[in-house]
């Protein structure tokens, strides 16, 4: 169909898929997205995006896509309508609610609600209304070790202090792949060209990974000594000698610690035995490669570490996060230009966050396991346990934004559980791998460019100080999908819980119903958080200046911040004498059981078999973890394997082969390449798509590598499980 330019309407607008929040315009017409191109006006991005963004219109218009609930009837999903469908669940919540505990009603929501405010914010306040404690979130597979060092450091796990990149002239990425991910939990639109300028200036740039990633080969092109393969899951060890080699060198900022920090004298006797020569033969870096890193580091004005997924799906993985902090203590990067700065913003989300109770850490546990609940989630490396358990299991389950049976741990034992509910629900757009598994009932949700976008929780991540509203590009139907926050007030509604488990709320959301017929919706919170915000500020939103109203933040759209503020840290640390705690009781011991594995079992770190690998994970550009799959244009993922390694089991490129451990296997093809280190292999995660119901996924559909995780050997701290480095046995078909 032709189109006249007169009916095609241009709509800008924030890409909401990953932290980049790459500015993008949507061709509409008649309330449909004809395309999406880059937005080369947008202050930030300046015309960069990503394949995921541009595919944004495919998932929207996506044939495989949900519009009306779907009900499990037998062996296939029958629509029904929303009031059926929300009647019968409901009815079913109140039946589990009369038989059981509200515990046994849990919550699994995806990396997507990190994004929406509203989505996040109305699964806890739906939780609530239950009285129920059972939430699981994706953060316990990836981020909760972040959160759980900077509350132990700074008192508060929303304070994250980010790399200030436009200002730094020493970056050192650990296990990290942002030329693909775009970073994670810090917000830079275009990162690579950011990075790109450190080395522009003269800055240096080191990369450590067991795998060339994409990052080392741009970052690393001209330099390719700064590109330093590390044996997996050893990064640990590596960081702890940094620590040691600047206490050892004398290079620690003396008086940064006399004024900010406590414990330093039992820091340097914790780190006393991991020297750089102790941990050369774990990590296989040169000792003399670990000393020049901590001293460049140390030594350079505008110096920052930035380290994820590798740091955060290893062993120790709360210590790698914690060290990553503490070398920014010692060394004095924290809060100085080009170190690491605590992001500035209209509003502080650690300030709100404490006057709702977010953001503590160790208050309550899992009842499986005992782990520490991180930001009000249970790790979900337990729900499976929980869904087994023979006293009060988990009989009903809500998924949303996400699709735990490819993200988490054992996936085996987890399909085997939630073939064991009562009730399962799943809020998506598509019927995803947990949906085919297990839900009775799907009930559809609007996609990214059918709803209003602030991204709330990530103002304090960004790396260019702005904040960023629009309205929906495009509006859902009536009868179609609804967003998140709609269904679960609507349910929380008929089975007659006070709203967010607050009577003043439920009776102000009742009386607002009967005005608007949606009760208190998200645009009140944001209206309200705004309002909180900037008063936590001492500042009057429209009078004092520098601030926002809500109709002013819509009329402008984005708002600059200015750059990072220096110099704040006493403002901002939420610790007993605004002081930072570099050992609590709960890192003292995670460093003893360290310092035993450094004499022990990493020593031995050759396989024992040359079938034996090490494997690591990793993603593609065109994917977000499992999603997006069925809308951008993945290749098959293959298996990477070194060529000595083929050479030694006689594996050619193409040929298939069976990788396992004790949990599964998967039959997945293999690529030869001098990119990754003998003895590891490297395949993606989030794929296995044998999913008739994701007609493009399916064609490219991959394996699902969660098949040979393992869900009991969580980080006792962050409850995330060891998804990097595991031991695997690789065969020939
Ligand atoms: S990098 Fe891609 S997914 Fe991330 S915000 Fe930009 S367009 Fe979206």
């Amino acid at each position: 169909m032709k189109l006249s330019s007169k009916s095609v309407e241009e709509k800008h607008f924030a890409c909401s898929l990953c932290n980049a929040e790459c500015g993008l315009v949507a061709e509409v017409s008649n309330n449909t997205v004809i395309s999406i191109k880059s937005d080369r006006k947008h202050p930030l991005s300046r015309g960069y995006c990503c394949p995921k963004g541009l595919a944004l219109a495919k998932v929207t218009n996506d044939p495989d896509r949900v519009h009306t609930p779907l009900k499990r009837v037998g062996s296939v999903f029958q629509p029904i309508s929303w009031k059926q469908a929300i009647r019968e669940i409901a009815a079913q919540l109140k039946d589990i609610l009369a038989k059981d505990s509200p515990h046994s009603i849990a919550y699994y929501y995806g990396t997507n609600a990190a994004h929406h405010f509203e989505h996040a914010t109305y699964v806890k306040g739906f939780m609530a209304s239950l009285g129920s404690q059972s939430v699981y979130s994706a953060d316990s597979v990836d981020s909760n070790n972040k959160f759980v060092a900077q509350n132990l450091l700074y008192g508060n796990s929303a304070i994250m202090p980010l790399p200030d990149l436009p200002r730094t002239r020493f970056l050192l990425l650990v296990g990290t792949n942002p030329g693909v991910s775009n970073l994670s939990l810090v917000t830079c639109a275009n990162v690579m060209k950011v990075m790109r300028g450190i080395l522009d200036r003269g800055g240096e740039i080191y990369v450590i990974d067991p795998r060339r990633t994409e990052t080392a080969k741009i970052l690393t092109k001209s330099t390719p000594d700064h590109y330093i393969p590390i044996w997996p899951n050893t990064d640990v060890f590596l960081l702890l000698a940094m620590i040691n080699h600047i206490f050892r060198a004398g290079l620690e900022d003396e008086a940064f610690l006399a004024q900010h920090a406590l414990q330093v004298g039992e820091l340097r006797e914790l780190v006393r035995d991991f020297t750089p020569e102790q941990v050369s033969p774990i990590c296989k870096i040169p000792a003399t490669q670990i000393c020049s890193l901590a001293e460049k580091f140390a030594k350079t004005d505008g110096a920052a570490i930035y380290g994820r997924l590798g740091t955060s799906l290893s062993t120790f993985n709360t210590l790698n996060a914690w060290a990553i902090e503490v070398l920014h203590v010692i060394a004095g990067k924290l809060d100085r230009p080009g170190g690491v700065v605590f992001g500035k913003n209209l509003i502080s989300i650690p300030k709100l966050g404490r006057l709702v109770g977010t953001g503590e850490f160790g208050t309550k546990h899992s009842r499986v396991g005992h782990f520490p609940v991180v930001m009000g989630d249970l790790p979900v490396g337990t729900l499976a346990r929980e869904i087994l358990a023979p006293v009060h299991p988990i009989r009903a389950l809500f998924v949303s934004g996400g699709n735990p049976i490819l993200a988490a741990p054992n996936s085996g034992e987890l399909g085997q559980a939630l073939s064991r509910l009562e009730l399962c629900v799943v809020l998506d757009f598509y019927v995803n791998e947990t949906a085919l598994a297990a839900a009775h009932y799907i009930l559809p949700v609007t996609t990214p460019l059918e709803r209003d976008y602030l991204p709330l929780f990530l103002l304090n991540y960004q790396v260019f100080p702005h904040i960023e509203y629009h309205e929906a590009v495009v509006q859902s139907k009536h009868t179609g999908p609804k967003e998140e926050w709609e269904i679960l007030s609507t349910l929380s509604r008929l089975l007659h819980r006070p709203f967010f488990g607050i009577l003043p709320l439920e009776i102000i959301n009742r009386c607002l119903f009967l005005v608007n017929r949606q009760g208190v919706t998200p645009n009140l919170f944001l209206r309200g958080f705004l309002l909180l915000g900037q008063l936590l500020e001492r500042k009057i939103p429209g009078l004092s200046s520098g601030t926002l109203t809500f109709q002013q933040l819509k009329r402008r759209g984005y708002v600059p911040q200015g750059r990072q503020d220096y110099g704040v840290i006493k403002k901002v640390l939420q610790t007993p004498g605004k002081k930072i705690k570099l050992i609590s009781p709960v890192i003292r011991e995670q460093l003893l059981k360290c310092t035993e594995h450094l004499f022990t079992e990493y020593q031995i770190n050759q396989m024992a078999k040359p079938s034996h690998f090490l494997l690591v994970e990793g993603r593609s550009i065109n994917t977000l973890n499992s999603w997006m799959h069925n809308a951008t244009t993945p290749r098959e993922p293959s298996l990477w394997m070194n060529p000595l390694d083929g050479e030694a089991l006689n594996i050619s490129e193409g040929d298939i082969v069976i990788v396992k451990t004790s949990r599964g296997e998967i039959n997945v093809p293999t690529h030869l390449t001098s990119d990754i280190i003998e003895g590891v292999v490297y395949y993606p995660h989030g794929w296995g798509h044998h999913n008739p119901f994701l007609s493009r996924a399916a064609f490219f559909h991959g394996e699902n590598v969660n098949l040979l995780t393992d869900s009991i050997a969580l980080d006792p701290l962050s409850g995330i499980p060891q998804l990097t480095g595991m031991q695997v046995i690789i065969e020939k078909q």
